[in-house]
């Protein structure tokens, strides 16, 4: 890639310095670096050069951020919002949440996110820290029972608004201005394939519609759990990749706009996030490991032979502790 001298710097050859200082928080999100697996490709045999984009090099450590950010922002320009008085209000078990939580304080907005019982200590820790309300709704009703939670916040509180990240058109927009944006000017174009775990479907999404306009022929691949196969016509389920799979077909997922959803069991996708952590030091989350399982499979085809694909990294692997991508360990 030409640009790779150009952003080195001194003579450890370590990241140059990014010339200009930030703001906001806020201001710090995208930008996220692309990264080659140079041992697992040649311990594999890949005939494609496969790259992941780490977004965990978000302020908040996920691809989240992105959306946080773009949702506050848009509503803002639309005058929904107002900070010191609108009060956000998002049912999410996941990323999202954290996400809003440092949008929310930076900007001056009271957050209440509902989540089941069930969800991690560190995640909800992490909303406190940062000021946000967490509600925690049975575990038995699931997400279901947050989304009512929520809705019934929404009725009672005077000026509050809902981000709703599974129909928030801001949240594919985002994508499509300034993921693929990234990954087009970082690959200089030779981008050939992305692949991305679909959860609301707005990375996959956005990607394909702006990497499409660019060149024709560019494939993007959603992932789903086989667990819970729902854009293959399977039955939802229960399953382990978080962040993907939500079980049912989102507004905010474009899905003719994509060439295919490829299957992962959340076994392959342990297993990939975990030698890309031990092979290539690259500690990537669970669903991750997803998107990487099936670039390694594409990237074994005679088809993509000297191609380039690009999988989304949307996560850092210590989100996931307390999960099975560390049982044994
Ligand atoms: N992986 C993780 C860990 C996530 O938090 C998300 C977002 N829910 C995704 C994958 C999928 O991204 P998207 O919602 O854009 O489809």
């Amino acid at each position: 890639m030409a640009k790779t001298n150009a952003s080195r710097s001194g003579d450890f050859g370590l990241a140059a310095p990014r010339g200009r200082i930030f703001d906001s928080i806020v201001d710090v999100v995208g930008g996220t670096p692309l990264v080659g697996l140079p041992r697992m490709t040649q311990e594999d045999g890949l005939r494609a050069r496969i790259l992941l984009k780490l977004e965990f090099f978000n302020p908040l450590g996920s691809v989240k951020d992105r959306i946080g950010a773009a949702m506050v922002i848009a509503a803002e320009q639309e005058g929904r919002i107002r900070p010191g008085k609108t009060v956000l209000v998002e049912p999410t078990s996941g990323n999202t949440g954290i996400s809003l939580g440092f949008v929310a304080a930076s900007r001056g907005y009271r957050l209440i996110v509902t989540m089941p019982e069930g969800a991690s200590l560190e995640r909800r820790k992490m909303l406190r820290l940062m000021d946000a309300q967490v509600e925690l709704t049975p575990s038995r009703l699931g997400m279901a029972g947050a989304i009512a939670r929520a809705r019934e916040i929404l009725d009672e509180t005077p000026d509050a608004w809902m981000p709703g990240q599974f129909d928030n058109p801001a949240n594919p927009l985002v994508h499509q201005e300034t993921t693929a944006r990234e990954i087009w000017e970082d690959t200089a174009g030779a981008v050939d394939v992305v692949v991305a775990g679909v959860g609301t479907g707005g990375t996959a999404s956005g990607v394909a519609h702006a990497l499409k306009q660019l060149k024709k022929d560019v494939k993007v691949f959603g992932v789903e759990p086989v667990e819970s196969a729902v854009l293959n016509g399977d039955e939802p389920g229960p399953h382990g990749i978080q962040g993907i799979g939500p079980g049912f077909c989102p507004k905010t997922l474009d899905l003719p706009a994509l060439d295919g959803v490829l299957t992962v069991s959340e076994r392959e996708a342990i297993s990939a996030a975990r030698r890309c952590a031990r092979i290539d030091g690259v500690p990537i989350g669970i669903s991750s490991g997803a998107a990487l399982h099936a670039a390694t499979q594409l990237a074994r085809e005679a088809e993509y032979e000297g191609k380039t694909i690009v999988a989304i990294a949307p996560s850092f692997a210590e989100r996931y502790l307390s999960t099975s991508l560390f049982n044994g360990l």
